[in-house]
């Protein structure tokens, strides 16, 4: 979001230049209005390079404690970005300290050109194989992170006014948008793959707010919106120096800017992409992009910077199912798994990760595999945007949704939300999907298996998470409060310790665990580290 930062006094800049272009009126108002309130033509066109520096907190609400409750404080970050007007390339170097997850802080530097995009230094926990395999760790950005981030560049930038005013085809008034009770003049702009409607102060001229409509994995439709206040004269250009995100209203960042100079000079290869990422760095994506996946998953600093957003391309063939019982298969190659339990007429399906394309992938997997056998039941181990987002496929095919403890009201508010603009699935009502909540524990048979659903409370995660467990397979499935396979730590950590208190509470004795991430891993080392 930090290039968002130098957003008006760039975007300003380019009103400026769009002085000479031929507009139907009402466009040329707006667009002149707001080029006399930003500074004036000349002023602004005589702005080659933008500095700033500034402050950036982020809060995600789809990682909440409560399924709807509270959002989760992602980060707080300092950055400091230069742009080059000319070549349209822009540099920020951050530093983003992260409360959640967990706490730690990430140095890095993104650079982004019209063409490609650059990280240098690690910037995530969700490593690609670049980054893991260059030293010092750089990567190439996904075609995916570089078109989202060129828009949140374009809502300001200027080229946006500029080809705006010049662009009278791609421009349409549209009728006052009203934010907050204030009813906003406004136009539609489209550019490339992006789709902009920019709302104008109607007192002052200048932009109030640049929305996307987006979609986002839990909501479904959204608004995204960057609302600009407190504006300042630095050089003669006026600039907002407070920028906030709002996604339906609430805000989920807040970029504040502490300094901006205009036309410092930059040294040429501050802005330069190293060869050796330059050469076959992926071009901007330029249909379906799941702009609030690939910006959300960077609030917190999870984010896998690949084109697949399941996972890393260059490392894996892909997702597959891995047969880890008799009838019962993890689905694993991604940064996200499902398990899926083979009944004797159907199939239950545990977590509905990062998508529906990842879920029709599943959905498409399993049918090849158990051509008679529909999935009955999705099992959401909790309302997380990475582990639910793709819930609305299997709801599609018919199949129940089971949750934990409190959070079925959630769900259904979440399947009656409209979602027309969701890339991977057609349009259709699923406020009358089957949500079963579950209180303490749910047994799913058919007289000869069984498949257990466990609340584990208390637990720092989620509250109702839920774990899976398959009694004759001895075999549990986790997500997020235990990811099987990695090393333990000398000590239970308390996520660990909900797992194990709550599959004491359950007496239930699984042997092994599979992962919501991770593999599958014993369950005793884990189980021994309780009191130490
Ligand atoms: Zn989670």
């Amino acid at each position: 979001m930090k290039r968002t930062s130098l957003l008006l006094a760039v975007s300003l800049i380019a009103a400026a230049c769009s002085s000479g272009g031929v507009q139907p009126p009402t466009q040329g108002a707006i667009v002149s209005k707001a080029v006399q309130a930003a500074g004036g033509a000349d002023r602004l066109a005589s702005v080659k390079t933008v500095s700033a520096k500034g402050t950036m907190k982020q809060w995600e609400p789809e990682q909440s404690a409560a399924a709807g409750g509270e959002m989760r404080f992602a980060n707080e970050s300092t950055f400091e970005t230069v742009a080059d007007v000319g070549t349209g390339a822009t540099r920020t170097d951050w530093v983003k300290k992260f409360a959640y997850p967990a706490p730690r802080t990430f140095t890095f530097t993104e650079i982004v050109t019209p063409d490609a995009g650059y990280v240098a230094g690690i910037d995530s926990n969700g490593r690609t194989k670049q980054s893991l395999d260059s030293n010092p760790p750089a990567h190439a950005m996904s075609g995916l992170r570089l078109a989202a981030t060129q828009r949140e560049l374009m809502r300001g930038s200027p080229v946006f006014l500029l080809d705006m005013a010049k662009s009278a085809d791609r421009v349409t008034v549209v009728p006052d948008v009203t934010v907050g009770g204030v009813a906003y003049p406004a136009v539609n702009y489209r550019v490339g793959p992006h789709a902009f409607t920019v709302l104008f102060d109607r007192g002052t001229g200048l932009p109030a707010r640049v929305r996307t409509l987006d979609y986002d994995n839990v909501w479904g439709d959204v608004t995204f919106d960057l609302a600009l206040s407190d504006w300042q004269t630095v050089d003669g250009v006026r600039v907002p120096m407070t920028r906030t995100y709002e996604l339906n209203g609430r805000k989920v960042a807040e970029i504040t800017l502490t300094e901006v100079k205009v036309n410092a000079p930059i040294a040429a290869d501050r802005l330069a992409i190293p060869a050796a990422f330059k050469t076959g760095a992926a071009k901007p994506a330029t249909s379906a992009v799941p702009y609030q996946w690939v910006l959300r998953r960077q609030f917190i600093g999870t984010y896998l910077d690949s084109d697949s957003t399941s996972y890393d391309t260059k490392a894996s063939p892909g997702l597959r199912l891995v047969e880890v019982a008799p009838g019962v298969q993890h689905v694993v190659g991604g940064s996200h798994n499902s398990l899926v339990v083979e009944m004797s007429d159907h199939l239950i399906v545990f977590d509905a990760p990062v998508s529906d394309a990842q879920s029709k992938w599943v959905l498409d997997a399993l049918k090849a595999k158990y051509p008679n056998k529909p999935v009955k039941y999705l099992v959401l181990t909790h309302h997380h945007m990475d582990h639910a987002g793709g819930l609305r496929a299997y709801a599609a095919q018919g199949a129940a949704i089971v949750v934990g403890q409190g959070t079925g009201a959630h769900y259904k508010r979440v399947l009656a939300a409209p979602a027309t603009r969701n890339p991977d699935l057609a349009v259709r009502d699923l406020s009358k999907t089957e949500i079963i909540e579950v209180v303490d524990k749910r047994v799913l048979g058919d007289g000869r298996r069984e498949v257990h659903a466990y609340v584990i409370a208390p637990n720092p995660h989620a509250d109702g998470l839920l774990i899976g467990f398959i009694p004759d397979a001895r075999l549990g499935f986790v997500t997020d409060i235990w990811t099987p396979g990695p090393p333990l730590p000398d000590k239970l950590n308390p996520n660990m310790a909900a797992l194990v208190a709550g599959v004491k509470k359950a007496g239930i004795s699984p042997q092994k665990f599979a992962g919501g991430h991770g593999g599958v891993a014993d369950y005793a080392p884990l189980a021994a580290l309780e009191g130490k």
